[in-house]
């Protein structure tokens, strides 16, 4: 094989590799988060009035459950919710960047725009549905020590905030 040749294939096997790699392959769940059908995933979960350890630890136990399936370069594990990990508590964890995620305690939407079609995966079932979300939301939240906060959140992250907190109200991706 000429040189230039061997290259080109060497260029190919690595793309393939890496394509194989990051995207054929389904990340493995890990087993703490819960699957369908389960009790705790359809229950509405509780509103969090007193701040205190079990707050930060539900908080922990959502970012470190999220570290497994996110990785990066790769839109997966984008955002947990209690329920998912046994808790029918109202705290999600987002995504904000790699290896970093943020906690919203009972968040709600307060503000939307753009009703618009699209896609969604879980971690909780399988398969890829399709319903529609906002795009544009604004949600008031508290973070684990109790303050309130406000935040416009826009697009995939809009999207992903409304599976969540659907995940509190017992709602799945599937029962749209
Ligand atoms: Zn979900």
């Amino acid at each position: 094989m000429k040189s230039r040749t061997k290259k080109i294939v060497l260029v190919i096997g690595i793309m393939a590799a890496l394509y194989i790699f990051y995207v054929a392959i389904p990340r493995p769940i890990p087993p703490e988060i819960l699957q369908v059908p389960n009790e705790t995933l359809i229950t509405k979960s509780e509103e969090v009035t007193v701040f205190d350890e079990q707050v930060s630890k539900i908080s922990n136990e959502l970012h470190e459950t999220l570290k497994k399936v996110d990785f990066h370069g790769h839109i997966f594990g984008l955002g947990l919710a209690a329920p998912q990990i046994g808790y029918n508590q109202r705290i999600i964890a987002l995504k904000t960047s790699y290896g970093n995620y943020q906690t919203m305690v009972n968040p709600k939407i307060i503000e939307m725009k753009w009703h618009l079609p699209w896609t969604e995966k879980c971690l909780s079932l399988n398969g890829r549905h399709f319903l529609k979300r906002y795009f544009w939301t604004k949600v008031q939240y508290q973070n684990i020590e109790g303050n309130d906060r406000e935040e416009v959140i826009i697009g995939p992250r809009a999207a992903i905030l409304q599976q969540e907190i659907d995940h509190l109200n017992g709602i799945l991706i599937s029962d749209y």
